[in-house]
């Protein structure tokens, strides 16, 4: 039995499902605290079985290094009772003869879209999601990029725009890429929720700008073959063709072999990339 198991700032999703990451069954559910969102989620699967494996992904920070003091943990984090907290000794002390793989939700959703949605049979893809915040999971050559901590693609530095003095809203940086560019940056810069500004308002050039500049450093040092651009905001319609043309622009003749039209994609899991990510961690033993 294969478990997957995403961990969200809001919701939560438990899934059993196949070893090429589709789910079988889930059962999605509210994030409260975290000895009860997890109990949730291990009364659920104790109910199917006994899980031989389960992937968990989750929002950062989390400690997903093996061999560090803090492995499994979810970091600090301004989300009440979570800092400190051990997903994979919760998961571990329920099903002890379960393997347990933890990932961000955003390598997670790389995997599931490089294995199974827009990124199929390629191994070295960005996946990068723009919602409350702005986040990003790469597999290059095929495994899962972790670092010392993992990619915090979000708090990226980016040039400003000419005459763009808006100050930004990420409480660590002000104007980084998620201060700039995620939601309720939208919202805020704007005056007007992303979901409710028309196709053709001025927001989506300056939001294709920051993203083409946030997507072009990944160009620079990861070289994904595509990069696949998901979350809430991106639903808006054109978006992605904007950001292609911006990308080519600012990208001034260079990497010509890589860059085109079709460069920057939607995923094609939509809601269900983290999950079926976190079944393709759990069926994998450990991308990393
Ligand atoms: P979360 O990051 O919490 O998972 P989402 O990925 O759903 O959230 O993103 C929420 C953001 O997406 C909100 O800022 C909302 O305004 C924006 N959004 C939702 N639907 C659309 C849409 N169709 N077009 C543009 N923005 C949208
Ligand atoms: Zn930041």
């Amino acid at each position: 039995m294969i478990a997957g198991i995403e961990l969200g700032g809001t919701k939560t999703v438990v899934a059993i499902g196949s070893a090429d990451g589709r789910v079988i069954e889930e059962f999605r559910f509210p994030t409260t605290l975290p000895q009860e969102t997890l109990g949730v989620a291990i009364e659920w699967l104790r109910a199917r079985g006994q899980p031989t494996s389960i992937g968990i992904a989750a929002f950062g920070p989390i400690g997903i290094v093996p061999n560090r003091a803090n492995y499994g943990k979810v970091l600090e984090t301004p989300k009440a009772g979570w800092a400190g907290f051990s997903l994979v000794g919760c998961l571990a002390s329920a099903f002890p003869t379960a393997g347990i793989i933890l990932d961000t939700d955003v390598n997670a959703a790389a995997l599931a879209e490089a294995r199974i949605g827009a990124g199929i049979g390629l191994d070295d893809v960005a996946y990068i999601t723009i919602g409350t915040g702005i986040g990003g999971g790469i597999l290059s050559g095929g495994h899962l990029i972790h670092g010392a901590l993992h990619p915090e693609f979000g708090h990226l530095k980016v040039p400003r725009m000419a005459g763009d003095d808006f100050p930004g809203t990420c409480s660590f940086h002000g104007d980084c890429l998620e201060g700039l560019a995620s939601g309720p940056a939208i919202a805020a810069r704007w005056g007007t929720p992303a979901h409710e500004l028309p196709a053709d308002h001025p927001a989506w050039e300056t939001q294709a700008w920051y993203l083409a500049h946030g997507i072009l450093s990944l160009v620079a040092i990861v070289s994904p073959s595509r990069v696949i651009v998901g979350g809430g905001v991106c639903q808006a319609e054109g978006l992605h063709r904007k950001i292609n043309a911006r990308l080519i622009e600012i990208a001034a003749g260079y990497f010509p072999p890589v860059l085109g039209g079709d460069y920057v994609v939607p995923p094609a899991l939509g809601q269900q990339a983290g999950i079926c990510g976190a079944l393709l961690l759990a069926s994998s033993g450990n991308e990393g």
